[in-house]
């Protein structure tokens, strides 16, 4: 077998030789001139194109004679390991492979599969959102004064014997950026509010404020002195002033990752921890467009104990308000034993503005909103004043509160005598003025009703806290604990999206608004993780060796704290929601760019440590860095270009990160300045590589594409040289013309292209050989012709959407090569890439789809991609909430068009019986199927207004934009029940979904140094379990001084997976262990100095566990630990 293999590849090897020399010289001549293809027939040149033509044909049938060889040759491979637990140890020969191969049966221990098919037991105080979706008739009736509430009536004895206990709460929503850019916003308005609220609190202590956003209070505190710090930290111990959720900002909970969710959790609170010493114990988020129980997860794991939502679809409110149910515990599909609950309070009206705190009747309340008193800047626009509050007029207000049932109906909406109020607004408390007119006529309010016993009323401020504090004593509850009192409220699960806050007016354009930024975010955050990853092994290393060292450890921290608070500062709620004007957005972009820029030197500057065989001749050059990254972004708003690596004689290197904890074969993609290139990887042995054209611009040579291999954190090293060399072949092209189809299959997908514009047609199940109807199109929608249009937050389209279809038939350009084949697609909007990769691994099993969108020519439209399949998904989908977690859907008919669209973060799938379709995706966008077995994205959206929601502008600013996606096709046969709450990703679709976020980073040593020798990085011994993701291991500051600690926070998250899914050939290069990691084994370098156990982001440590070395978390738990590495 081996023999007749060599035999064939050296046949075919002296064959390529020739044919691969005549056809690089047409390809030359023909595409370099003729960027179109058509080629030209006249004299020699035709000639000798039939001749080769002929010579390819030839070619094509030899390499499908090498292909069959050799995928009959991994299959006998396969064949004999098959049953087996682990490829032991087996380096193959001469085949170029670093990595065992992947086991043809992925191992999966029984325990690990029963989770995802374990039923749950549910109380009858518990209720699902799925179920009260159905309850509900969405009918919007008017309830009067409180205008999407009901009339609320209530018994003047019904506080005799306990009293009404009110906490006006003061507070400020200050945005990171909206109408201003957040340096603007802090000159203007945060730094005064701030400022004064150190003078105000301290005239009386029984004055409160809260704050929450950390990116201002971090920028006010370093430009304030010693003095008023002190005051500061006086303000905080005396109770007065109460940092609320303390991340960096108040983020967006529908388009945000979860690891940047942490991410700025952890920024935020480190920064209090080290400046302040506090801990928050209460989220606060009034601002967010729909809540996510993602969000309350991480709250809970960061050891906060209550939580305040407020923007939650106005029928889910009533519905709750009518229930008493607007305070329950929010507690996670997935748990099975309330552990991640965490006490939740939805405020009940339409805003958190003062005319909607206080009770259902914004006129009445408006008039105890003292800023608006007459003369002021603002005004009630119920056209009835507030009246400053005297002696005299005191009793006529209070009994007008009292008549106007100020507080108490409020009260009848929740089941204890607790009562929140809050009191502020947008960028609130700016003068000294407003303070006085606020606290002054408030706490003359709150003397009269205390004075008053007969009044059954203890009115005073409060922080959210001291709120909670006496809700969980009125109840009996303890102070922070989650299960005492489990009786007064109910437990709630599922989500609060899509949010609509008035008639059909949902927030579900936002999903999508500005899609070239989500896009750059998920680009920052994978460069990031890499960078954190990265610098905090070579810290480890330079301390272990002892080494003098040129690293810029210093430098790189401070590179990295920018890029967290820059990551930190897009996750707020007007900013990767894409909501800001454009002039914010180009803020936002800018500070994105930067850090990109400025995570990679940092990554290359910790490569070229790591991979270093001589570490004493380690230097640093930030002009001239011994790697460079193959791609460059020329602007904050332009898409990345791949530069050219010039290769010669002389081996250019070129290193390969996997930023991924398991072991990977995937794909790397460099441009090259000559299509004559050998690929040799560390061991010396030629690699596998395909050439193919640059199309869109000649000057920028030839895609060299080939199969790397990296260990697990690890780093590669492939030698690039110019040469003649068979194993490096040539892509072959065609344009698709009238009536023409064309086929292109590799490992049973097929890309068929029909005479109509959608080219991705069948897809087959690697398992049964079963074909399935997929078709990818285009779709617009316009926006209504009603007075309120879609704008950059709403989605209020004008009918279902009709089919993309251009006058002109698309120019379609098939490539065929023994790696990866493609189809490209270009209509007048949209250039579409359909990818299929012939590689035995994770890439091979779905279809990649990039999208290129342009739609700057446009008024009012957005476009969509919609993938029919014959898949009888009926009305059920599924999308998943921040990358964390899967949230089954349900499209209804009683809703409109808008409402069942849904955040799409990391995927979107459908499926039936035996079959499942899922769409990975690369950047959040807007999804639905709002038919059986069709799934629909919107991609790009342009639209000329405002949509009355503040921002005062429409969304005209789009840029070209890619997307990125890949379409999977599993065979399931899984227990889940229909109408389960909950359901899992296969662990191919985890994995698919790190391929396409994390995929390797590629960098190369620089053209002028003699190549000093590199050596291939592997920290870890073997993979990370399958089900186990490393979300970060992110360097400590040091509290001493600004720069790094010795310590690391080990963040991880072990998935929750569905296993009724084939595990035969999916490439996967890890296994499953019960959620147990034995850190130290897996090292193969570096010790563990220490290990402990603390919460998500730091704060708390627990209690030591018996074996720290021994790490195990059970399904879906995210855990963080605290590490030192020596
Ligand atoms: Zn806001």
């Amino acid at each position: 077998m081996k023999l007749s293999r060599q035999f064939t590849v050296l046949g075919s090897a002296i064959f390529c030789v020739v044919i691969f020399s005549l056809y690089l010289m047409l390809d030359h001549i023909d595409y370099s001139k003729n960027p179109n293809g058509e080629r030209n027939q006249n004299g020699q040149l035709g000639i000798l194109q039939d001749k080769i033509d002929h010579l390819e044909r030839l070619l094509a049938e030899n390499n499908e004679i090498i292909a069959n060889i050799r995928d009959s040759v991994i299959n006998l491979r396969e064949t004999v390991k098959d049953g087996k637990m682990f490829p032991e140890g087996s380096m193959s020969q001469g085949n170029g492979e670093l990595l065992p191969p992947a086991p043809a049966l992925l191992p999966i221990h029984s325990e690990d599969c029963q989770f995802a098919s374990s039923k749950m037991m549910f109380s009858p105080a518990f209720f699902q959102m799925l179920d009260v979706y159905d309850l509900l008739s969405f009918d919007n009736p008017d309830g009067g004064v409180w205008k999407q509430g009901f009339d609320i009536s209530y018994q003047d004895n019904e506080w005799d014997n306990e009293p009404l206990q009110v906490f006006v709460v003061p507070h400020s929503h200050n945005d990171p950026g909206w109408l201003k850019t957040f340096d603007d916003y802090y000159r203007d308005q945060t730094q005064h509010i701030l400022n004064n609220m150190v003078v105000k609190l301290h005239e009386d202590s029984r004055r409160k404020m809260i704050w929450s956003e950390i990116s201002y209070f971090s920028k006010w505190w370093d430009g304030i002195d010693e003095q008023k710090r002190d005051a500061v930290k006086r303000l905080i111990e005396s109770g007065q002033l109460e940092v609320a959720t303390g991340g960096w900002v108040m983020p967006d909970e529908a388009n945000a990752h979860y690891f940047a969710l942490i991410d700025q959790l952890v920024e935020g609170h480190q920064w209090l921890e080290r400046n302040l010493g506090v801990k928050p114990k209460t989220g606060w988020a009034v601002d967010p467009f729909g809540h996510s129980p993602t969000q309350a997860y991480l709250l809970r794991q960061a050891g906060l104990s209550n939580m305040l939502i407020q923007r939650v679809h106005y029928s889910v409110k009533k519905h709750f308000a009518s229930q008493k149910t607007l305070e329950f515990f929010w507690r996670q599909n997935w748990d099975q034993d309330s552990s991640s609950d965490i006490l939740c309070h939805m405020m009940p009206f339409y805003s958190y503005d003062v005319p909607h705190t206080c009770g259902p009747d914004p006129k009445i309340c408006c008039q105890f909103d003292f800023k608006r008193l007459p003369g002021g800047r603002i005004s009630c626009p119920w056209r009835i004043p507030p009246q400053a509050i005297t002696d005299n007029n005191i009793q006529e207000r209070y009994s007008y509160t009292q008549r106007t049932l100020f507080y108490r109906k409020k009260s009848k909406l929740f089941r204890t005598n607790v009562l929140l109020a809050p009191l502020g607004d947008d960028f609130r408390y700016t003068e000294a003025v407003e303070w006085d007119q606020q606290f002054e006529n408030y706490q003359k309010l709150f003397d009269y009703m205390n004075s008053h016993p007969e009044l059954h009323v203890q009115a005073q401020f409060g922080t959210i806290s001291d709120y909670f504090e006496a809700l969980r004593k009125s109840t009996g509850m303890d102070p922070v604990g989650m299960n005492v009192g489990q009786l007064a409220f109910p437990v709630l699960s599922g989500d609060l999206f899509t949010y609509a806050d008035r008639d059909d007016h949902y927030w579900s354009g936002y999903f999508t608004s500005r899609p070239f930024y989500k896009r750059l975010d998920r680009v920052l955050e994978s460069h990031l993780r890499a960078a954190e990853v990265l610098y905090s092994l070579t810290l480890a290393n330079i301390q272990k060796y002892g080494q003098p060292s040129d690293y810029p450890a210093v430098d790189n921290y401070k590179l990295l704290t920018e890029a967290r608070r820059n990551l930190g500062l897009f996750q707020h709620h007007d900013a990767i929601a894409g909501t800001g004007k454009d002039w914010v957005v180009v803020d936002y972009g800018t500070r994105l760019y930067h850090s990109i820029l400025n995570v990679k030197r940092v990554i290359v500057s910790s490569a070229h440590w790591l991979v270093l065989k001589d570490k004493p001749a380690y230097y640093h050059d930030p002009s001239n860095p011994f790697l460079q990254m193959d791609d460059v972004q020329p602007s904050q708003d332009a898409l990345p270009r791949k530069t050219i690596l010039e290769v010669g004689e002389k081996p250019r290197l070129l290193v390969a990160c996997n930023p991924t904890e398991q072991a990977r074969t995937s794909m790397v993609t460099v441009y090259v300045t000559t299509p004559k290139v050998r690929v040799l990887d560390a061991l010396g042995h030629v690699v596998r590589a395909q050439v193919s054209a640059v199309w869109n611009d000649a000057t920028l040579g030839y895609v060299l594409s080939f199969v790397a291999q990296a260990a697990p954190l690890g780093l590669s090293v492939y030698q690039l040289m110019e040469g003649m060399e068979p194993r490096t072949e040539a892509a072959k092209y065609m344009f698709l013309q009238d009536g023409m189809k064309i086929s292109v299959i590799h490992l049973g997908m097929t890309l068929k292209c029909p005479e109509n514009i959608s080219c991705l047609q069948k897809m087959r199940l690697k398992e049964d050989d079963s074909e399935f109807l997929v078709k990818v199109e285009f779709a617009w929608y316009g926006t209504t012709s009603n007075k309120d249009k879609s704008g950059a937050y709403l989605f209020l389209p004008d009918k279902e959407a009709t089919i993309y279809s251009p006058s002109q038939p698309p120019v379609v350009r098939v490539t065929k090569g023994p790696l990866f084949s493609e189809v490209t697609t270009t209509f007048p909007h949209i250039t579409q890439n359909l990818r299929l990769y012939n590689i035995h691994g994770v890439e091979g099993q779905s279809v990649e789809i990039c999208n290129t969108v342009d739609i700057r020519g446009e008024i009012n439209r957005e476009i969509a991609m919609r993938i029919t399949s014959d898949l009888n998904s009926k009305d059920r989908f599924f999308t998943d909430l921040n990358g964390y977690q899967v949230q089954p859907r349900k499209t209804m008919a009683k809703l409109p068009l808008q409402a069942n669209f849904y955040p799409m973060t990391s995927m979107v799938y459908l499926q039936d019986s035996g079959t499942r379709l899922s769409l990975l995706t690369a950047q959040s966008l807007g999804a639905a199927s709002l038919k059986s077995g069709q799934l629909e994205v919107i991609m790009d959206r342009r639209l000329n207004q405002d949509d009355n929601r503040g921002l005062g502008q429409g969304v005209l600013d789009n840029k070209i934009t890619a997307n990125s996606f890949r379409l999977l096709l599993e065979k399931r046969s899984s227990a889940e029940e229909e109408t389960a709450p909950y359901s899992y990703p296969s662990l191919l679709s985890h994995m698919s979904f790190m391929y396409l976020n994390h995929p390797f980073i590629s960098m190369a040593v620089s053209q002028r140094s003699d190549a000093p020798s590199l050596i291939p990085y592997s920290p870890l011994s073997a993979s990370f379990p399958c089900d186990m993701h490393l979300v970060n291991l992110r360097a400590i500051q040091s509290k001493v001084w600004g720069g790094p600690s010795e310590q690391a926070a080990l963040i991880l998250h072990r998935k929750g997976f569905d296993c009724g899914f084939s595990n035969r050939n999916t490439g996967l290069l890890c296994t499953t262990t019960r959620g147990k990691i034995h850190l130290e084994k897996l090292l193969t370098d570096l010790k563990v100095k220490s290990i402990s156990h603390v919460s998500l982001s730091l704060m708390h440590t627990h209690s030591s566990d018996a074996n720290p070395q021994e790490i195990s978390l059970k399904p879906m738990e995210i855990r963080t630990y605290r590490l030192q590495l020596s």
